[in-house]
């Protein structure tokens, strides 16, 4: 089985393969171009295991939004006093992009998601969207669609819940477009969780 294979100086994406620590389990030490040292069983090293996890925390980083300047959104979050505007940015990128959200099954594990421009700036996406009017919250209007302009609005309870039964009678979803939110969904999942 593995620890019969020689995978010294072998390289696996990132990780190159120095010396074997423990026969039995094929568990090899790698350096890994960042400059970690990690042990990796062969098996990983020949199925998926590609760094030491840099390279998902890079993937991760990339993905989050960017928070450093929240507090000088003009005043939509500033000082525990956020807008609704602000509320409605944040809980859609959490839905997209964070795991651990008790919403990400349906959002980001399904593969929706928000494009760059929203999800890299608050600003970006309060000047396209504008301010929610009084009980309207952030609704999109093609289900299998992205958080992008043109496929959100600000929409009340009520018809968000005849857009909801609308999209199951009769928007028949397309069978490109739900190839092609299946495979997204598989990405996503990929490089969120596994
Ligand atoms: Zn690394």
């Amino acid at each position: 089985m593995p620890a019969r294979l020689d995978l010294t100086g072998q390289r696996f994406g990132r990780l190159v393969a120095r010396s074997i620590v423990a026969r039995s389990s094929g568990e090899w030490l790698c350096d890994c171009d960042c400059g970690n040292r990690v042990t990796v069983t062969a098996g990983h090293l020949r199925s998926s295991t590609r760094s030491c996890g840099c390279a998902k925390r890079e993937r991760l980083a990339a993905l989050a939004p960017k928070r450093l300047a929240a507090n000088t959104h003009h005043g939509h979050a500033g000082r525990g006093k956020k807008s609704h505007a602000y509320h409605s940015w944040d809980a859609m990128i959490q839905r997209c992009t964070n795991p651990k959200f008790h919403q990400f099954k349906d959002y980001g594990g399904r593969g929706i998601q928000v494009c760059d421009r929203w999800r890299e700036s608050f600003e970006a996406f309060l000047a396209d969207m504008g301010e929610p009017p009084e009980g309207h919250t952030l609704d999109r209007i093609q289900n299998y669609g992205d958080y992008e302009p043109g496929n959100c609005r600000w929409a009340t309870r009520d018809e968000q819940r005849k857009n909801s039964r609308l999209r199951h009678d009769r928007i028949p979803m397309d069978r490109r477009a739900w190839r092609k939110m299946k495979q997204r969904a598989r990405e996503m999942r990929k490089l969120l969780i596994g």
